[in-house]
């Protein structure tokens, strides 16, 4: 293989490293692997390295073909230093993620001084607008190779070879198909100067006689997954639901999987009988009852046939979702998919929508330039400026999570994302994404947003909101706090009175330009800006000493309080902090007053409403008062409102809040005014068994309701159990021991399991002891989200820890979740501002406010488990609390069997018992599929098994006895 290697490059050693983990001090480097190209001549060099400590399973795992045995024979890494040091001589290196080795190796063999140049940077600069650039996705996108990732050093250095010489001739490429452009290696050159000295700079140029003849493998197209041919079918849209019958059009192409559900149909009737007769309703629709697909549907075929009729009106929906996860599934994949089955893809418009703040801003970009960074911060506006430059990227939130870290873009950000309130998007004509998008919008047929957008719709004038589906609606219940909340931040404020005093252009320099541009009179007197400035920040300060001499921080969390209603030992602080703010607010006045005073003497004249200095001066007047006003409204009692006061765990920034109780009538005045039908959608939207609790919260209690039943044996396919031997949360000696029982239960059941905790720290802790618990074991603990993967894979034992944010959007069905615990009932805590603000002003039970959120939460985390009716497994949490109120109104609101009490042992004993039920069943009903399709088992089983993610194989059958394995059972005998 290596004599068919070809390098553009030369005078480089591709090297790669494989390791014991990714902490260069605790792991330790098992194997190297480098190909020097030397003059044009390639050699190569590979040896494994003994290692000293242990090696994690997973390693063996993951790097193919590495077995402990050759690792034990190994040499150590002394004995091998010198010949690597030999090797590598002083020719630079190319690594891909270079820093991760250049880590290891100056730990570990510090002699190696060779330059490091990071392949995977060079990735970014070259495709920004990738969203992966690890090296098996960048063999898969950008090369021929269709190979996986090997993970041993050599292999690996041979791909990143090859990966370099296709992003080569994929740019050289680009630049001859676009000669009027100045080449790369021009631009970094003579345009950013500064960067002439990165060090892939040199590289860049095209080498005379380059002939790409000697790169087969690279891949000129883009990245598109293979597209699916589609037979000419016939469809007739005015039967609307009813094509759900047809499952020639689903099928069609042979990679949808469809079949024909009746509650599918009943629900997408719902939803097109809600969009014609303008109305609203709440669908609960469990799980795997198709609901994406259901409203996706209607919303496709009601905008097609009623573009066709002209009625714009109608010829539009919006899709409100929670969480990012669901928007990418809609664009990337369900949407384009339903259309593409119903012959509309080119027939409708469809793209989602996000809020300003996630466009790059072209021309601050530009402005940007002008600021000096260090050479760090050159590469990452490089970086950002080739992202623009590829003309169609400006979603933020789309940019690779590596990218986002390696180039440090949180710096960077915030000075180059939209920050307009002042653009007239309509009048704008710079380039600009957003204005794209925004002009785009009126021809859109199916826009996806999200809640929070929603919340405060701010593009209206171009497009109105006619018909909404809102997905993930549960959501709504606990964000339209914050969505309808004012606040006034003291970061934020400080930022504010920085920019006003110090901010380039200086409000100095833009009332001086005013002067000139539009003559007028006066100018604001610096000292008494900065005097007034000064003031506040005096009083901002009082206020942080205060919070620090009161001790109202304990522990690492932030401090919360309802301000008029703070714990007993606390009664005090409304009136002494009442006082300080108040002073805070008058002193934002006459600073406020000031700058409006200059500002209204100049507004006769008309031009000046499209003065850039005219609009940053009026957006510093128009926050000012804002704050003035919240501050205001804060110290203000009310029945209304809950008074937020939050201080953070180091007494550097607080927060004053004004949150309404009744979100109900500002959901149907900011949300809903003008909405013609709205579909609330969610699989845990009733609580206590109806939908009037969340309906009177969103104040929508006229809508219609509709409730698809589950079709999943919540009953006989699962079990909940609540632990009674380990004690609350809180008491000493509850994280050993729901540790210890979460080990053995990993090791009973193979892992795949979910563990949930309300509380990072306790996460934290019961990740420390599962280490110390799994040492020496074959046992993986991941905390990370995007480990979810793990458990896919049938011959790990994984454990994922999660947080809150693993409460919802985890799907993983069949075999590879059968267990998800949650450490305890999601209670509000009794301090918690909106509850004692409700409890107190509505005169409501603390249950009554507290059980709903819970019910959801519950409802959503017991979800995780069931995804398909193939699907099975056990609920634990792991401490119940006292409340058998709660307990017994979740055995109702669950719908599964009754919880039950239980001590570890008893579940320990009863677990493998059951699992092995559950497996058995579903074979037996695979089987009986089969045998009723007069399909060959032999041939089908396999397959079948793994298309309902099952990890059950059958490897022969004799004498009419199947034999089945996976990693830890054999099942024999007759079924
Ligand atoms: S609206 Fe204005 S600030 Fe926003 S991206 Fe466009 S040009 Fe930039």
């Amino acid at each position: 293989m290596l004599e068919q290697l070809t390098s553009i490059l030369d005078n480089v050693i591709y090297l790669d490293i494989e390791t014991t983990g990714i902490d260069e001090k605790s792991s330790e480097i098992i194997e190297i692997g480098a190909i020097k190209i030397k003059n044009g001549i390639i050699t190569t060099y590979k040896t494994l390295i003994r290692p000293r400590g242990r090696v994690p399973i997973e390693i063996y795992n993951l790097c193919t073909g590495l077995t402990e045995k050759e690792l034990l024979g190994a040499r150590s890494l002394n004995l091998i230093k010198s010949e690597v040091l030999e090797f590598l001589e002083d020719i630079p290196l190319i690594c891909h993620n270079g820093n991760f080795e250049r880590r290891f190796l100056e730990y570990n063999i510090p002699e190696i001084k060779n330059k490091i140049l990071d392949s995977m940077e060079l990735a970014a600069i070259l495709e920004p607008w990738k969203k992966e650039f690890n090296l098996d996705s960048l063999v898969k996108e950008i090369t021929s190779l269709n190979k996986n990732e090997l993970h041993r050093a050599l292999d690996d250095c041979i791909d990143t070879l090859k990966v370099v010489n296709s992003l080569l001739c994929r740019q050289w490429a680009r630049e001859e198909q676009n000669k009027k452009k100045k080449t790369l290696y021009f631009i970094l050159n003579n345009d950013y100067n500064y960067l002439k000295k990165w060090g892939w700079t040199k590289y860049l140029l095209k080498p005379l006689f380059f002939s790409d003849e000697d790169y087969p493998y690279v891949n000129y197209e883009e990245y598109s997954k293979d597209e699916v041919k589609l037979k000419k079918v016939e469809i007739d849209y005015s039967l609307y639901e009813e094509l759900l019958k047809h499952e020639d059009i689903w099928n069609n192409g042979g990679d949808f999987g469809y079949q024909y559900r009746k509650d599918q149909k009943e629900f997408s009737k719902k939803i097109r009988e809600n969009f014609e007769k303008q109305e609203r309703i709440f669908i609960e629709a469990p799980t795997g009852s198709g609901k994406t697909f259901a409203y996706v549907l209607i919303a496709a075929i009601e905008t097609y046939l009623n573009k066709q009729k002209n009625r714009k009106d109608d010829s539009s929906f919006i899709i409100s979702t929670n969480t990012k996860e669901l928007q990418n599934q809609l664009i990337e994949r369900d949407i384009p998919t339903i259309l593409k089955k119903l012959r509309l893809d080119d027939k409708l418009n469809y793209g989602a929508m996000k809020g300003k703040g996630n466009y790059l801003c072209i021309d601050r970009l530009n402005k940007c330039e002008s600021l000096e960074f260090d050479e760090k911060g050159n590469l990452s506006l490089l970086f950002l400026r080739r992202l623009c430059e590829d003309g169609k990227y400006g979603d933020i939130e789309n940019i690779s999570y590596w990218a986002q870290k390696h180039f440090e873009l949180d710096k960077y950000l915030k000075d180059v994302n939209c920050d307009s309130e002042q653009c007239k998007l309509e009048k704008c004509i710079k380039p600009c994404y957003l204005r794209t998008r925004y002009n785009d919008l009126p021809n859109e047929n199916i826009t996806v947003i999200n809640h929070s957008l929603l919340s405060c719709w701010p593009y209206c004038e171009k497009k109105k909101i006619n018909h909404i589906i809102i997905d993930e609606g549960h959501n709504l219940m606990e964000k339209c706090y914050d969505f309808f909340a004012e606040e006034f931040s003291s970061f934020e404020f400080l930022e504010l009175l920085d920019m006003i005093e110090k901010g380039h252009p200086s409000i100095l320099a833009m009332l001086l330009n005013l002067n000139a541009s539009f003559g007028f009179r006066e100018t604001i007197e610096k000292d008494k800006l900065n005097y007034l400035v000064n003031d506040i920040i005096v009083n901002i300060n009082i206020l942080i000493n205060d919070f620090r001499s009161m001790r109202l921080v304990t522990g690492e969390y932030n401090f919360t309080t309802e301000f008029f209603i703070p714990r007993e030992d606390l009664q005090g602080i409304t009136k002494v902090l009442g006082c300080e703010i108040s002073v805070l607010k008058e002193s934002i006045y006459p600073l406020y007053k000031l700058i409006n005073d200059y500002i209204s003497n100049i507004t006769q004249d008309d031009e000046i409403n499209g003065d850039t200095d005219y609009k940053n001066i009026s957006d510093y007047v128009a926050k000012l008062k804002s704050a003035f006003d919240i501050l205001d409204k804060f110290l203000e009692k009310s029945t209304y409102y809950a008074k937020i006061l939050e201080v953070d765990s180091e007494y550097k920034t607080f927060v004053l809040k004004n949150v309404p109780l009744n979100v109900g009538e500002l959901v149907n005045e900011q949300m809903l005014k003008e909405v013609k039908s709205t579909t609330f959608i969610s699989a845990t939207l009733r609580i206590e068994n109806s939908f009037n609790r969340m309906k009177r919260h969103l104040g929508q209690n006229n809508a219609k309701e509709f409730l698809i039943p589950s079709t999943f044996d919540l009953k006989n396919r699962t079990k909940i159990f609540a632990l009674n031997n380990v004690g609350r949360y809180d008491e000493p000696g509850f994280i050993k021991k729901i540790s210890k029982f979460i080990f053995n239960t990993a090791q009973k059941l193979n892992g795949h399991i979910l563990v949930l905790f309300n509380n990072n720290a306790r996460r934290l802790a019961v990740n420390e002891e599962l280490e110390i618990l799994t040492r020496g074991t074959k046992i993986e603990v991941h905390t990370n989200k995007k480990s979810i993967g793990a458990l896919n894979d049938k011959n790990r034992i994984v454990i994922i820890l999660g947080s809150k944010g693993f409460f919802e959007g985890i799907d993983v069905p069949g075999d590879a979740l059968n267990c998800v615990m949650l450490d305890k009932l999601p209670n509000y805590s009794p301090e918690f501002p909106i509850l004692r603000a409700i409890t107190t002003y509505q005169k409501k039970g603390y249950q009554d406010v507290n059980y709903p959120q819970l019910c959801i939460k519950v409802k959503q985390i017991y979800g995780r488990l069931i995804r398909s009716t193939f699907d099975y497994g056990y609920f634990i949490i792991l401490d119940p609390g006292q409340n058998s109120y709660t307990i017994r109104n979740l055995e109702r609101d669950l719908g599964g069997p009754n919880i039950e009490l239980a001590p570890t042992n008893k579940i320990l004993s009863e677990i493998e018992f059951n699992y092995n039920n559950w497996k058995r069943n579903n074979i037996n009903i695979i089987l009986k599929n089969l045998k009723k399709n007069n399909k060959n088992i032999e041939q089908n089983f396999n397959n079948e098994a793994k298309k309902h993610k099952m990890f059950w194989e059958l490897y022969k059958i004799e004498n009419e006895q199947y034999y089945f394995k996976n990693m830890n059972f054999k099942l024999k005998g007759k079924i």
